[in-house]
């Protein structure tokens, strides 16, 4: 037992012990995991409602350790994030993304984008720009097929946050606010960040029918998004009648289990050519 201060002990219990063995033991592998290629990335598409259409797909990371199996991006992402190696795997994940979704449009799918979550040591880095134009030199995909996705508190957390997402949207990449209206900043952010798309979180979509609250919510984040000329992306989006709430409220674009977990890249080209999905 450690004592903090008056009333307050932090008490070091065997859970504890275990959890911080395994973030231990998380750490070593994921040093290693890069140059092992136990990394591979997860499709999820996305779709505009009105049509229908997929438009594009955000890339998911997935950690597949020979012998602890999958591990979830919730638990390994911070520890990466802690540790600095989120770098090089932001980096990998960002030029995997982009080789694939030329690839979906050498395949005939032209209209393709693809997201991408970048993490805020990313972010932060003062050569972020480079590194982003880097890869799409490398990679041969047009800025506008990109979309990266931020969350408020990356922003927030960041010196010079604008200015770099005005020279990401001059090159002509598109912006998203990841998990919209989870964080605590202020709405006035909104008219001066460069951003092209606010992606509602899952925590709204789930309780659209069961909290008359978060239904006006996400109506009023969907009205005030359009206001400042932004589009509307849910995520979360598992059931036809969440789906039907989006369309009448004139969301823009969807993802979601109701459409198609994230999937690898091959079950992806399948659905893209209209094979079922496996
Ligand atoms: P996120 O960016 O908010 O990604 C959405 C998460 O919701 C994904 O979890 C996705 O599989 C899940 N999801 C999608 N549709 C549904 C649905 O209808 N219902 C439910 N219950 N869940 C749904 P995942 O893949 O486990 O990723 C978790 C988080 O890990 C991501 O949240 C993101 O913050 C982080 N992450 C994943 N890949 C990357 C990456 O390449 N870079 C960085 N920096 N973070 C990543
Ligand atoms: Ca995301
Ligand atoms: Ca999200
Ligand atoms: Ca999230």
């Amino acid at each position: 037992v450690k004592e903090l201060g008056k009333n307050n002990f932090q008490f070091y219990t065997p859970e504890m012990n275990e959890a911080v063995t395994r973030k231990m033991k998380l750490e070593i592998g994921l040093r290693k995991a890069l140059e092992r290629e136990e990394f591979t990335v997860a499709y999820q598409p996305q779709i505009n409602v009105i049509s229908n259409e997929i438009i594009g797909s955000e890339a998911l990371l997935r950690w597949n350790h020979p012998e602890w199996g999958l591990i979830s991006p919730s638990e390994f992402i911070p520890i990466a994030e802690e540790t600095g190696l989120i770098l090089p795997i932001g980096e990998w994940i960002l030029k995997e993304a982009c080789l694939q979704n030329k690839e979906w449009q050498k395949q005939g799918f032209e209209d393709m984008r693809i997201a991408v979550n970048i993490s805020s040591r990313q972010f932060k880095q003062s050569d972020l720009i480079d590194r982003v134009k880097k890869i799409l030199k490398e990679t041969g995909l047009a800025p506008h097929h990109l979309e990266l996705e931020l969350t408020e508190s990356i922003i927030q957390d960041s010196k010079h946050a604008v200015e770099k997402m005005q020279q990401l949207k001059d090159m002509g990449i598109h912006l998203s606010i990841d998990d919209f209206g989870t964080g605590y900043s202020s709405l006035n952010y909104l008219k001066t960040f460069p951003i092209h798309t606010l992606k509602i979180d899952r925590s709204f979509t789930r309780n659209i029918f069961t909290d008359s609250k978060d239904a006006s919510l996400v109506e009023t984040i969907i009205t005030m998004a359009h206001n400042l000329n932004l589009k509307v992306i849910a995520e979360g989006v598992e059931t036809i009648e969440q789906l039907q709430f989006l369309q009448q409220k004139q969301c823009n674009e969807a993802q979601g289990y109701y459409f198609s977990h994230p999937i690898s890249a091959e079950l992806m080209s399948g659905v893209l050519g209209g094979r079922a999905e496996g």
